[in-house]
């Protein structure tokens, strides 16, 4: 039987969601003409949904890229990506500060499929250039890093990565695209969690990658045969959110750098992790690569992980959430949560102290957040 809504008149004012698992044909050629890709033809949701396709062109023009995919998470996203770049026998490059889920999976997962990785500090494009191998495929490396905030050079990589033939990925999702567009500083590939700044609620989980034509129909196949696709409703949620991207971001990097400077005088915290203090070792390159500091910030408050849960249990306004991006101002004890999945002395060395908290800063009145964080930080 067919069903239409022919008698609808009306035109709606935002995109309808085509929450549809599957498409109903009404002759072989269409079926022909869908799996041939004809732009604006569907067949099954696993292979491409017309709202899911929708944030993908919204997403590439944000990051300005040609193409660009939605995944059901920033992870999924990020193994599709590597899966497709990378085979067995192929070595990938690193930073070693990274997102502690990412770090889980470039040193314990990928050997399973034969890939090798190699940390490396990314602020010495010495220390880069040392760890390239002829099996190199990919250079990765995020915007600004989780939690210490480090700021890596993305001009001086991309210039690297240009001689030696390899692909340079970033993940971006501590800054968005507001902050910083790395395709124009040379990156091949761009990562957004989507679950953090971009949707902006704490209410959708998805992930994308932005890059070339080329490099996303590439990896298109992978996305199609391992499933990890984003729902329809929560790629129309976050098709929603980028409308307030722009205000969402003005607000959250506003009260970022106040709570910074106000940290800094607070005797009982040893150190504040942002890019926007002067005193922060990458402040110039920020400066020029960020259109702002942005929304996140880490402290270490001293006493080790007593200090930091005298902070926690006193705050009352900002609750403990072990994500970021979201409307109100969280934080997180990294060496409990994203962290957690290396051992002690792996934290110790990239400099992870038991007493640092990371705060994503929220929308609310900013005075109010520092206030919040005296009365916290009076034990
Ligand atoms: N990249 C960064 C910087 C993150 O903070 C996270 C998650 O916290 C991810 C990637 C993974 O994203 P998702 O949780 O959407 O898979």
């Amino acid at each position: 039987m067919r069903r239409t809504i022919g008698s609808l008149r009306s035109r709606s004012a935002v995109p309808p969601i085509y929450q549809t698992s599957v498409f109903a044909f009404d002759s072989l050629e269409q079926v022909d003409q869908a799996f041939g890709g004809q732009e604006g033809a569907f067949v099954y949701s696993r292979y491409g949904n017309p709202t899911v396709h929708s944030l993908e062109k919204a997403l590439a023009s944000l990051e300005r890229t040609e193409a660009a995919f939605v995944a059901s998470s920033g992870m999924a996203a990020l193994v599709t990506a590597v899966l497709s770049l990378c085979s067995q026998g192929d070595h990938i490059v690193a930073a070693q500060d990274l997102y502690g889920g990412t770090q889980v999976l470039f040193q314990r997962e990928l050997s399973r499929w034969g890939i090798d990785v190699t940390l490396v500090d990314a602020l010495s494009i010495a220390r880069v250039e040392e760890a390239i191998r002829p099996s190199t495929k990919l250079l990765f490396v995020e915007t600004i890093s989780n939690p210490l905030m480090k700021v890596v050079d993305l001009t001086r990589l991309a210039s690297l990565k240009r001689g030696w033939g390899i692909t340079l990925m970033v993940d971006n999702t501590f800054a968005s695209p507001l902050l910083c567009r790395p395709s124009e500083f040379g990156a091949d590939l761009v990562m957004e969690s989507l679950t953090k700044y971009i949707n902006g609620h704490s209410d959708v989980t998805s992930g994308a990658i932005m890059g070339s034509k080329e490099l996303i129909e590439r990896m298109r196949p992978l996305h199609t045969n391992f499933g990890a696709v984003a729902s329809p409703f929560d790629a129309w949620l976050v098709q929603r959110s980028l409308h307030t991207l722009p205000l969402r971001m003005k607000q959250h990097c506003h009260n970022a750098a106040l709570l910074a400077e106000f940290l800094a005088t607070q005797p009982k915290v040893m150190k504040v992790h942002y890019p926007g203090l002067p005193g922060h070792p990458q402040h110039a390159v920020a400066s020029t690569q960020l259109t702002s500091p942005g929304g996140m910030l880490s402290f270490v408050v001293e006493g080790g992980c007593f200090g930091a849960e005298q902070v926690i249990k006193r705050l009352q306004r900002v609750d403990f959430v072990p994500s970021l991006g979201g409307a109100t101002s969280t934080v997180s004890h990294p060496a409990k949560t994203s962290h957690r999945g290396m051992t002690g002395m792996e934290r110790a060395r990239l400099g992870i102290d038991d007493g640092l908290i990371r705060v994503s800063a929220g929308l609310e009145e900013g005075a109010d957040i520092c206030a919040d964080f005296a009365q916290a930080l009076a034990w």
